[in-house]
């Protein structure tokens, strides 16, 4: 493993020929994004998206030229249409492909992507096998407890009796390892994958069992969203009625290509009253608008604050304003958490109210959400064996 640097990578890379054979990849300056994390390393290659499936031996060749170094573990690469070489910026048009090697099988690559040439309009998203439904919890912004909310959500729809995964996909901040109590790496399974962790009865995957806390990853568009797509299509989910997944905070460009190629079934808004006001509710009903994706509906959260002593609620935020809102904005309005430090404490000592304080007021919150959720599925008409959407 002290083998392991970009400058060993990019030695291996040298004698990997490019695309037409009249160089190699280094030279041709069609390696970027290097990202070593323990043993593993991830790298994308340019290409012109057109030539993917033609360049995929070049790929494999990449990747077995990098996994002959001394000590490395998973290596993970990327055909991709990114900047990196003076092309498009990272959008559904320059969906990468990606696979990485397990010491096992390889499964098959991913289905191509919409907007990839030749994927024309309409084309569909194909479900996970085995996942009934996949919804995004998502926010405008960090910082208003959407993950907290997912996952509380998460295990009030397994505590109200369904099968449930969450996938963290906010990679940029990956807190389901916190949020849940779980440390640990997921092993390979069987064909080809990797098995997801378990915390209080549901399945989760999350960025941060793969690289150490604190390590700094700088992600660009392209490897986000293989990293979501891997975390989604390359884990042996299992039979789960509902994966949950925790978007990254945010409604840029990265956030918008992952509504567009994970298939999903609808999404929920946190927000807390004073965003909403503040339109960054807004931008993430219209992002998911954009892509097609129902919006199930908004949870205002840190709605108001219940003071432990004398039980008075205080609107601290302008609580209110969020059932309005949503009903101005004609999206179901889901419920409301209130600020507590019960949530705060639990949240972040990996003790999640709902599990181990089943019988709080708080539970019974995020219980009602999880119903209200559960049936907003139903009543959009969003149960489908493969959840799908349809791309503009
Ligand atoms: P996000 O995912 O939006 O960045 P987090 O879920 O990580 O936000 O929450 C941010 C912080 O707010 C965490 O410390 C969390 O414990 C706390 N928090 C979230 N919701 C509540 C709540 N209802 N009451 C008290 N603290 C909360």
């Amino acid at each position: 493993m002290n083998n392991l640097s970009q400058d060993r990578v990019l030695e291996q890379l040298n004698k990997v020929r490019g695309p037409d054979l009249d160089g190699d990849l280094v030279s041709l300056g069609l390696v970027s994004q290097i990202v070593i994390s323990g043993a593993d390393v991830m790298f994308s290659v340019t290409i012109d998206p057109a030539r993917a499936a033609e360049l995929e031996p070049m790929r494999q060749m990449a990747q077995k030229a990098v996994e002959k170094i001394d000590g490395v573990g998973k290596v993970t690469v990327v055909l991709t249409a990114d900047a990196a070489a003076g092309q498009a910026r990272p959008t559904a048009s320059a969906a990468p492909q990606v696979h990485h090697s397990t010491g096992k099988k390889a499964s098959p690559p991913p289905p191509p992507m919409p907007g990839m040439p030749g994927a024309g309009a309409g084309k569909q998203i194909d479900g996970v096998p085995g996942v009934r439904h996949i919804i995004a919890v998502a926010s405008g912004k960090g910082g208003v407890g959407k993950s907290t909310t997912a996952c509380n959500v998460a295990l009030g729809m397994a505590a109200n009796g369904a099968k449930i995964g969450i996938l963290d996909a906010d990679i940029y901040g990956p807190s389901m390892p916190r949020l849940l109590g779980i440390t640990g790496r997921p092993q390979a399974s069987g064909g080809g994958l990797l098995k997801p962790l378990e915390g209080y009865g549901v399945k989760v995957m999350s960025m941060g069992f793969l690289v150490e806390e604190d390590t700094p990853m700088i992600w660009r568009g392209p490897m986000v969203i293989s990293a979501i797509t891997q975390m989604l299509r390359e884990v042996d989910w299992g039979e789960l009625d509902v994966l949950v997944v925790d978007m990254p905070p945010g409604t840029g460009d990265a956030q918008l290509t992952m509504a567009q190629q994970v298939p999903l079934a609808g999404a929920v808004i946190v927000s807390t009253p004073q965003d909403l006001a503040l339109i960054d509710a807004r931008k993430g009903l219209n992002m998911f608008r954009k892509v097609n994706v129902p919006v199930l509906g908004i949870v205002e959260n840190m709605s108001y604050f219940a003071c432990p002593k004398c039980g008075e609620h205080s609107n601290i935020f302008g609580h209110g304003g969020a059932r309005d809102e949503a009903e101005k904005l004609g999206v179901p309005f889901l419920g409301e958490v209130p600020l507590d430090m019960v949530v705060r404490e639990r949240s972040d000592s990996g003790q999640p109210v709902v599990v181990t304080a089943p019988d709080s007021q708080h539970a019974g919150i995020y219980r009602d959400i999880a119903k209200a959720v559960m049936s907003e599925i139903e009543r959009e008409g969003t149960i489908r064996s493969a959840p799908k959407i349809v791309m503009e």
